[in-house]
């Protein structure tokens, strides 16, 4: 693998870089793999109320994994001593567990040593797409607490939308908007993500083809992206809210140095986070204003090239965004509801919705939040999509399925993994079940979707777009 010399020479200056032991971790061709879990899922607590100390026993044996492989700076974070093919792990689909680089886990640091997540926050993910950022923040705010997880490329925003899904949580809102779009949200997020778009560097040794399209030009062209980027989202902070800032470049340019454009444009404050000497991650301090970041180099840590540094905002204009005079939104009916009820947990204290024939559901707490963002923003899906009405029936929607609200005693027939490979393909289901109707496939008690048991005949209600399309080869 050969790195770029130029890159190589504006690394000289940066704290902490190693240039032989960098070379070296490159061209060892070591891969490091790591997943983090759905606690949203798979329980992480125990029966006696205590969390669970270490990797869920189910997931152990899932994966064959010992206790020390515990991702030390995220709770749900856990190293793989060798990559599956994940495609044709059904809990994958089922969003059990999610695909995701160790060192972009520190975000969990960012977020509870910045933030209070006890209280309802609105969260902002700016750039957000494939997911891995928002289903972490997913795990992590507190249920009347909002995210917004935005991906500006509207064919990322399906696949962000499709993870989010997965993931199973109702108070997310999926928007495919362009940064500016936010600013009108004047003073509305406590915390904005900004996992910006870069030159991509910190993903070299995972990925070498990248290597080809590294030039010092494309930094500086990032670095003034970013700066668009920050600059067009701002107003959305609120004063004393926290913006957390990233990248998988090395460079300083797109590193310290936005963080001093930042102390320069507007009114912030630098905040430092407490890490472990173990960890490897190295502090590092801007030239100007000596802000705080914190940069992953894989030779001293276990994970990829990652740099990520936070801000408080201290100014502000006070204004609020005004409620819309009109909803764009309108309540489900009370026959609607009563037709919803028996799909759905007692008492999840959601507020049930219309927007034409689709229904969902949002915390009720957060009713005034999703009619503005809705009022402002290109919203793809908010809260979980409960499903159509057909005549008195619930045509249940696979985001149902996959929910966290879903009624735990709707029956649901077990699937051995090729049965759920089929399943998952799209394929004919051939199982044989008493049961008539509406009923959940599951694999490993984890809900897959839909299936439609008629009198001669199984219908697969997996959702077309997002089949496994490919066969996996010990599957005929
Ligand atoms: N946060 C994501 C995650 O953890 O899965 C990864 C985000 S990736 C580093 C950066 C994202 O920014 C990409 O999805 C890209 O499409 C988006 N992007 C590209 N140009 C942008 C722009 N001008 N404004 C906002 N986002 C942009």
């Amino acid at each position: 693998m050969q790195l770029p010399q130029q890159l190589l020479g504006s690394l000289a200056g940066v704290a902490g870089f190693d240039k032989e032991a960098f070379v070296q971790t490159h061209e060892s061709g070591r891969q490091v793999t790591s997943v983090r879990v759905n606690p949203g899922k798979i329980p992480m607590v125990n029966s006696d109320g205590s969390m669970v100390k270490g990797i869920p026993p189910g997931l152990q044996q899932h994966f064959s994994i010992t206790s020390s492989a515990k991702i030390p700076w995220c709770t749900y974070g856990l190293y793989l001593s060798e990559r599956p093919a994940f495609i044709f792990d059904p809990l994958i689909h089922a969003g059990a567990y999610y695909v995701q680089e160790a060192s972009s886990m520190f975000l969990e640091q960012a977020l509870m040593q910045t933030s209070d997540t006890s209280q309802p926050l609105r969260v902002l993910d700016l750039c957000a797409a494939p997911g891995g950022k928002s289903t972490l923040l997913q795990s992590l705010i507190s249920a009347d607490s909002l995210l917004v997880s935005n991906e500006v490329i509207k064919s990322r925003a399906a696949i962000l939308e499709e993870n989010s899904v997965k993931w199973g949580g109702a108070n997310v809102v999926v928007t495919n908007a362009d940064p500016v779009a936010f600013a009108k949200l004047e003073n509305f997020f406590d915390v904005i993500v900004i996992d910006a778009p870069c030159s991509g560097s910190g993903l070299f040794r995972r990925e070498p083809e990248a290597i080809a399209e590294w030039s010092e030009h494309n930094v500086q062209l990032c670095y003034q992206r970013q700066q668009r980027i920050l600059a067009d989202v701002f107003p959305a902070l609120k004063e004393g809210g926290v913006l957390i800032y990233s990248t998988c470049s090395y460079s300083k340019e797109e590193d310290e140095n936005i963080g001093d454009w930042l102390m320069d444009a507007f009114t912030v404050h630098s905040l430092p986070l407490k890490t472990e000497a173990a960890w490897g991650i190295v502090e590092t301090r801007s030239d100007k204003h000596k802000t705080y970041g914190y940069r992953f180099f894989p030779d001293k840590v276990k994970g990829e090239g990652f740099f990520i540094s936070c801000f408080r905002k201290q100014e502000g204009t006070g204004n609020t965004v005004r409620m819309p005079k009109r909803p764009a939104l309108q309540k489900a009916s009370k026959n609607e509801s009563a037709i919803l009820q028996p799909w759905l947990q007692t008492g999840s204290g959601m507020q049930l919705w219309k927007q034409k024939e689709d229904l969902f559901a949002f915390p009720q707490q957060l009713e005034k939040e999703l009619l503005t963002i809705v009022d402002n923003v290109y919203v793809r899906r908010a809260g979980t999509t409960i499903g159509k009405i057909a005549g008195n029936d619930l045509v249940p929607d696979h985001a149902l399925a996959v929910s966290t609200l879903v009624n735990g005693s709707i029956v649901a027939v077990t699937l051995k993994r090729e049965e759920a490979i089929q399943y998952l393909r799209r394929d004919d289901v051939t199982i044989t079940t008493g049961q008539k109707g509406w009923t959940l496939v599951q694999f490993e008690h984890y809900n897959l979707g839909w299936i439609k048991v008629l009198q001669n005949r199984i219908n697969n209600y997996y959702p077309q777009g997002w089949r496994i399309l490919k066969r996996a080869p010990d599957i005929p």
